[in-house]
């Protein structure tokens, strides 16, 4: 069951304003991308803490002015947007949780997803831990529950010395906003600052809307405490070397963010016209799949100098195709989003460029619009290297026999998805685009598991034998 926990989410935190539950409303709505089924809020105001969670958008949780949003109000406040796969967006799977400890509460929001979940859930369970919810998030909790550190902090530190995974933490706990990056800093986490207060977040497009400045990324494996004190920072673990997510680059993170130092619109281009080296097409234009693929597609189309059309027009009413619990789901989203231009294409050899195929869903649906839609030849480029590996670190992909490309070959993938020509960039053509020379073997900067499945965390035992649904 614990392994079912494939969640992609956000989270954000302020301390020190006085309107940090707006500010957290905010900024949970500038990350409402990484997670789009559930949110919420835990605030505290120095006497009491408050809580709010709820299926839907943060705009249907959080309206300005709304007797829940005020209700909130407070100098710390962390919130977190949700994204399961399970097709089960029970309320009391919604973060943050909020727990009584012996010290006073405890706030938790969880972006990630733990490896070693199942042995320590059932050893939890079995030596007395009720769980009131089904996330490895609550792993935590129950760990914090039983140090018998000293104070909080301590507390928060041992248990994670008994967790592996991926995880961008923030904690609301004595007075104090806490975030932690998980040894292997996978996961996205950045501090900020808005007048006196700081902020925690994982973009820094949450940032930008609340008009916060950015001062730094949080290391892998750094703990940081900010109180009225200040802040503090302490390493949970010895320093290891930073593998984080490539596909947050390649998909995930909005594109107007800046990660490790990083711009994720810049990295897409790059991404795109690296691909048109290495993948050219006899083509008379390069049309993205939006949104995903468009950055790319304008690298491919700088690149190869032919022009970018919009041949895709997208619904924005419609969720994110891969955010729908069932496979049903996400084919009609597919419908429900797209549609051909058909001016631009009829006649035309056209290059489609899509950021990843995981299922092939998509790509089917789409190829298959653009013939419709009298489109010559269709050409199709992934920004992105053939999806082969599931993974265990906090981003939804299913299961390796659900992975066209860890069933099929390319020519077979090019066939069952019914286009002319297909190519993805090569992963040393991918840290090209990153602006290195290549994957390093022996030590890749990234994690990219899902492309090559040189998983960075050791213990995946429990991953793979246990089944996923
Ligand atoms: P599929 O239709 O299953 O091949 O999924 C591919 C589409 O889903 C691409 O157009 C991506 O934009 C998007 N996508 C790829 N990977 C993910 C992911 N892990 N989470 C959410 N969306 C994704």
């Amino acid at each position: 069951m614990t392994d079912q926990f494939n969640e992609e989410c956000a989270v954000f935190g302020v301390f020190g304003s006085q309107e940090a539950h707006l500010l957290t409303a905010l900024g949970l709505h500038a990350l409402q991308h990484r997670g789009q089924e559930a949110t919420g809020m835990v605030s505290f105001d120095g006497a009491s803490f408050k809580h709010h969670r709820g299926t839907g958008h943060v705009g249907e949780n959080f309206s300005a002015g709304s007797r829940t949003l005020n209700d909130l109000s407070g100098h710390v406040a962390i919130g977190h947007n949700r994204y399961s796969t399970t097709g089960l967006s029970e309320q009391r799977n919604i973060q943050p949780f909020l727990t009584e400890m012996a010290f006073g509460s405890f706030g938790i929001a969880h972006n990630g997803n733990l490896t070693n979940a199942s042995r320590l859930r059932d050893s939890l369970v079995e030596t007395g831990s009720l769980f009131q919810s089904t996330t490895d998030t609550e792993i935590f909790i129950h760990l914090v529950a039983r140090s018998h550190q000293d104070n909080p902090l301590d507390r928060l530190a041992e248990a994670l010395k008994q967790v592996t995974g991926a995880y961008a933490l923030l904690c609301v706990m004595d007075d104090m906003l806490v975030g932690v990056r998980d040894p292997h800093g996978i996961r996205p986490l950045i501090l900020g600052k808005v007048g006196d207060a700081y902020v925690l977040a994982s973009e820094t497009c949450a940032l930008d809307i609340i008009g916060a400045s950015y001062i730094r990324d949080i290391d892998a494996g750094e703990m940081v405490s900010i109180s009225k004190d200040g802040i503090e920072s302490r390493r949970i673990a010895p320093e290891e070397p930073s593998r984080f997510c490539i596909f947050e680059y390649i998909y995930f993170a909005r594109p107007d963010s800046i990660l490790e130092g990083r711009s994720v619109y810049q990295a897409r281009k790059d991404i795109g016209a690296q691909l048109a080296a290495e993948s050219p097409a006899d083509a008379d234009l390069i049309i993205p799949v939006p949104d995903s693929g468009v950055p790319a597609a304008i690298g491919f189309a700088q690149a190869a100098n032919l022009p970018f059309e919009l041949g895709i027009i997208r619904n924005h009413y419609v969720g994110r195709t891969f955010i729908q619990p069932t496979q049903e789901g996400r084919q009609s989203g597919v419908m429900l989003k797209h549609n051909a231009n058909s001016e631009i294409i009829a006649g035309k050899n056209i290059v489609l460029v899509d950021d990843s195929i995981v299922r092939g869903t998509t790509s089917r649906k789409i190829v298959n619009m653009m013939r419709d839609a009298g489109a010559n030849k269709v050409h199709m480029r992934i920004a992105s290297p053939p999806t082969t590996n599931p993974c265990y670190y906090g981003v939804d992909t299913p299961d390796r026999d659900k992975l066209m490309a860890a069933q099929l070959g390319i020519d077979e993938m090019c066939a069952a998805i019914g286009a002319d020509s297909l190519a993805f960039i090569s992963i040393d053509g991918l840290y090209r685009a990153m602006g290195l020379t290549g994957r390093n073997h022996q030590q890749p900067e990234f994690c990219d598991a899902c492309f090559t499945g040189d998983y960075p965390l050791a213990n995946m035992a429990d991953q793979f034998t246990q089944p996923r649904t």
